[in-house]
């Protein structure tokens, strides 16, 4: 891209999307988007609603207005969907996305939606991409399964350029020749996207694959991949979706998937607060230990280049590098004195007694 854009100003940083009062893209927590794929009731959205809280889901998501490719398939429950998904959402205390598939109904999803999505068949809808960016909401630009990583780009441009800024990418897979799955998931191409721009990433594994078999593999791969979330479609009765139902999962599903993910639980719940938290020293340890066997393997290395152990200077650097990168979350304090205390262990695997140190 020759021209000065928006979309590409301050890449490698991170620009956060906030929507509503609870779910931020772009901080070191993916944003979890769960729900059906269609509202097809006001019961079959709040049990999903309900099941997508109590799993932990940040944000819950269902069409109302659907790009259906045949006309004459349900095609959603417009407006009446709409009130359905906004109730459900506000029963559970979570903001709600949805998608608009015409420029003229962008102000009345913009008051029912937390965020506004434009799904990958209008990815070039240019009339649509400046009333959606004049909305005043968040958008979510899904990647059309035919445009490049740049024309995806130009596409999030049309909104910035109306003056929002608050924009999520989202990749659902693109048509390649494969028809195992329904699309292919370009997880590089999402990558990609994510080193040029400083928006949010994220990734819909359901659409991209079709199979719902497939859809928590590559909901573990795109959060693997540093992406800044995922967008998963879940139902109460999975095979009775009115649409896309071979790549719904269940609300048990989606539940284990949670865990699997090891994401801070989203409740009040002092027992669930607790059980996030235990899993995270889990992991916590688990990456300890992991480092911990690779400072034994440095110290080899360092033994047989005649190197001392102590290297003062890389540790200093590794302190300063790492003291202001709390997220807000750690004081700078706070940081170096677990990490002094890491470096001190990892001196001790190497071999090294504490009484040569000095600094
Ligand atoms: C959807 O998320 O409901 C949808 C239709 O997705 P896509 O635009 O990616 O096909
Ligand atoms: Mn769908």
């Amino acid at each position: 891209m020759a021209e000065e854009l928006l979309v590409t100003a301050g890449a490698g940083q991170t620009r956060q999307v906030v929507v509503g009062s609870f779910a931020r893209f772009g901080t070191a927590t993916p944003v979890v988007i769960a729900g059906p794929c269609s509202v097809e009731s006001d019961r079959q959205i709040h049990q999903a609603a309900e099941g997508v809280a109590a799993a932990g889901g940040h944000m819950l998501r269902g069409g109302a207005f659907k790009p259906r490719t045949s006309p004459y398939a349900f095609q959603g429950l417009g407006a009446e969907g709409l009130r359905h998904l906004r109730a459900a959402g506000a029963a559970v205390g979570l903001p709600v996305v949805t998608e608009v598939l015409d420029a003229q109904d962008v102000g009345l999803v913009a008051e029912h939606a937390d965020m506004l999505q434009i799904g990958a068949r209008s990815m070039q809808n240019f009339g649509l991409l400046r009333a959606a960016g004049r909305s005043g909401r968040p958008i979510l630009l899904k990647r059309a399964a035919g445009a490049t990583v740049d024309e995806w780009l130009h596409a999030a441009e049309y909104i910035l350029a109306e003056g929002n800024d608050q924009v999520v990418l989202c990749e659902r897979g693109i048509r390649s020749f494969e028809p195992h799955t329904r699309a292919t998931l370009d997880l590089a191409g999402a990558v990609a996207a994510r080193q040029r721009t400083s928006l949010p990433v994220i990734a819909d594994p359901s659409h991209a694959t079709g199979r719902r078999e497939l859809v928590v593999p590559m909901a573990c791969a795109a959060v693997a991949s540093g992406l800044d979330g995922i967008i998963v479609e879940v139902h109460p009765d999975p095979d009775r979706s009115v649409s896309d139902a071979a790549q719904t999962i269940s609300i048990e599903a989606f539940a284990a998937l949670m865990r699997r993910l090891h994401l801070p639980a989203r409740t009040s719940d002092l027992a669930g607060l607790r059980d996030a938290v235990d899993d995270l020293d889990e992991e916590i340890l688990r990456l300890l230990a992991q480092r911990m066997a690779l400072s034994a393997h440095i110290g080899d290395a360092k033994r047989s280049c005649g190197l001392p152990v102590f290297q003062p200077g890389r540790e200093r650097a590794i302190l300063e590098r790492l003291a202001d990168r709390g997220q807000g979350h750690l004081r700078p304090a706070a940081v170096t004195a677990i990490w002094t205390a890491i470096l001190s262990e990892s001196r001790a695997r190497q071999g090294h007694a504490p009484a040569q140190e000095t600094r």
